[in-house]
């Protein structure tokens, strides 16, 4: 199967309303380029270095998205092109964006990473640590950094029942949020949920926005 022909089945799996996000990473331009030129203009990279040198010869109306893991310090590198970023777990890291997007004038979308799988990680929020998050109320001076909605990562299981417990109760704390806090503002709408592997279930569990690389562009050759 060509990268056109993944595309056009994943497509078919998806409703008009959810984004698909082509995750690019470890994957070649010319592999990018093919998926563009097949109409797919959302793109999520995982890693600065990355991002930067195909974001400088790609075409320029991709929407890149950054999915991975972010430092502080790298933020202002992407700022300048990226569209949206997925993977906003401290407020630090918020206030940077902010900080960043504002000494360009132009607002970022970011969406708060929520740590649902049993898996350990450093990264993402725990529920309770996103509602007194949200609770402190800092993150409202942040007119720059945007905070359009949550994305989670599954549990990498072959346990459907798992995945969709936690894509449930994901989008069962994105409703109580958008109604504890967001309720006077339609920017909060995203919901980041859905990979490869997992997206149909994602997407009966009301994802927004699916991420997928290896059912476009193949196998990694590392993850
Ligand atoms: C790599 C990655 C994806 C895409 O994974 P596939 O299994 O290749 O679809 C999605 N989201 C995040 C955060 C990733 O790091």
């Amino acid at each position: 199967m060509t990268i056109a022909e993944n595309l056009s089945v994943i497509r078919q799996n998806i409703p008009y309303n959810v984004k698909l996000v082509a995750v690019s990473k470890f994957h070649a331009q010319e592999a990018i380029q093919g998926a563009y030129d097949a109409g797919q203009q959302i793109f999520g990279e995982s890693r600065m270095q990355e991002i930067a040198s195909k974001q400088s010869i790609l075409p320029s109306d991709i929407e890149w998205h950054f999915i991975g893991h972010l430092q502080t310090n790298k933020v202002k590198a992407i700022v300048p092109y990226i569209h949206t970023i997925h993977s906003v777990d401290s407020l630090k890291l918020l206030e940077e964006i902010d900080k960043q997007a504002k000494l360009i004038n132009r607002p970022i979308n970011c969406l708060l990473e929520i740590h649902i799988a049993k898996e350990d990680t450093k990264y993402g929020f725990s529920y309770e640590k996103c509602r007194r998050f949200l609770m402190d109320g800092q993150w409202k001076k942040c007119i720059f950094a945007n905070i359009i909605g949550l994305m989670g990562i599954a549990t990498d299981t072959d346990d459907d029942q798992i995945i969709r417990n936690e894509f449930r109760e994901l989008k069962r704390f994105f409703d109580e949020l958008k109604s504890d806090f967001f309720s006077q503002t339609d920017l909060f709408k995203e919901l980041s949920m859905g990979m490869s592997h997992d997206y149909k279930i994602a997407i009966e569990e009301g994802s927004t926005m699916v991420r997928i690389g290896s059912a476009i562009f193949g196998n990694r050759q590392y993850k």
